[in-house]
């Protein structure tokens, strides 16, 4: 290199540093990992499918209100969603952050004339991630009664080409743990269609940093959500614009974002899984970006923005499609909504089965929120 070579450079740097004056350094904003793991393994234990979700939308509540942030608005709508809204330094590009704590369920469909339960599915999966799962009938009265979900042929002693069956709605029944051979006995127990029927989620935190559960996906993103508020608040500081979290009861219905929403959004962030799988670009140690799901792209100058901020802050994040999803960023848009909306999340595997993350995966997640908000 030549000293005329050496002073171009030194010139082009003095030019990169005018254009982009040094920032004040970024506090961490990195969530404290104990609490995340405590109030997402306590939310996986707090049953919630679609329709179903004001017990686990209570312990979200306490979440957030034990977080202590003065400025903290909580709010329930009349549909059963929790709204949490945070003012910021500024108000007057409004941001809003939404995530669901809905999942997937069972519903009795028939009693059975041995009294077993037919069920109908809440939420989309295949049969077979429930099959010999753990279940609890939840009656109208309030009674709990447990249970297995097993197919009609379950001993291989008796049917030889048990395992070959198609498992289908006709095909899988509730044995209920309770004395009953008759339907009569059966709604003796006080068990009648329409009660719903909550899988064991059977949640497992392991010493190598794995989270291995059902209903990780939208659990994950709501203890991310959670994460960002956390560290920003024990950081001492406020989101730079005003932000209301939307935390939904009926996504995976397909309208959990339809309504709750402030109309002055500029834009919306959904914290929903990251699809880990083959051929996936996702995994369950960084933050998926959602360029684009079943439902079309997100918009791609938020999406832009959202890897600029985890590239900046070191953040590792895989941006990726998602093939058969959709989420409630998409039911705000569909029902009007204007915001600019993207999506990001912890990344899940076997979603919709016995799922599993990595802890690094919600914490990046939440620590990209975080930077977000003082974005
Ligand atoms: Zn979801």
């Amino acid at each position: 290199m030549t000293v005329r070579q050496a002073e171009q450079v030194g010139l082009y740097f003095a030019a990169v540093t005018h254009m982009h004056p040094q920032k004040e350094p970024m506090p961490d904003l990195y969530p404290d990992t104990a609490r995340v793991l405590d109030f997402l393994v306590d939310l996986l234990n707090t049953p919630s499918p679609t329709g179903y979700c004001s017990e686990a939308i209570a312990c979200v509540a306490r979440a957030f209100t034990a977080l202590n942030i003065p400025q903290l608005v909580l709010e329930h709508t009349p549909k059963g969603a929790l709204i949490i809204r945070w003012p910021g330094e500024h108000d007057n590009m409004p941001r809003g952050l939404t995530a669901h704590v809905d999942t997937l369920g069972l519903m009795v469909k028939e009693i059975k004339p041995n009294g077993r339960l037919k069920l109908t599915q809440i939420g989309h999966f295949m049969w077979n991630a429930v099959e010999f799962e753990g279940v609890t009938v939840r009656t109208a009265d309030g009674r709990h009664y447990r249970g297995t979900v097993v197919p009609l042929h379950a001993s291989v002693h008796i049917n030889r080409q048990a395992g070959e069956e198609k498992r289908t709605d006709e095909t899988m029944e509730v044995r209920l743990d309770a004395r009953t051979q008759s339907a009569a006995e059966t709604r003796a127990l006080g068990i009648e269609v329409g009660d719903v029927v909550t899988i064991d989620p059977r949640v497992e935190v392991t010493e190598t940093g794995f989270i291995r559960s059902r209903h990780l996906d939208d659990k994950a993103g709501v203890a991310a959500l959670y994460g960002a508020f956390q560290a920003l608040s024990s950081a001492g500081l406020r989101p730079s614009q005003t932000v209301t979290v939307l935390v939904a009861n009926y996504e995976e219905a397909g309208h959990g974002g339809a309504t709750g929403l402030p109309g002055d959004l500029h834009e919306l962030v959904a914290v929903d899984m990251a699809a880990v799988g083959e051929g996936q670009n996702s995994d369950e140690f960084s933050v998926g970006i959602c360029a684009k799901d079943a439902r079309g792209p997100y918009h791609a100058g938020l999406t832009q923005k959202l890897c600029t901020l985890a590239r900046e802050a070191g953040i590792p994040y895989k941006v990726d499609i998602y093939p058969y999803y959709s989420s409630d960023g998409e039911a705000y848009w569909f029902s009007g909504g204007q915001a600019q909306v993207a999506l990001i999340g912890p990344g899940v595997d076997a979603s919709h089965a016995y799922e599993r993350t990595h802890q690094e995966s919600v914490l990046h997640c939440a620590h990209l929120i975080a930077h977000y908000l003082r974005s």
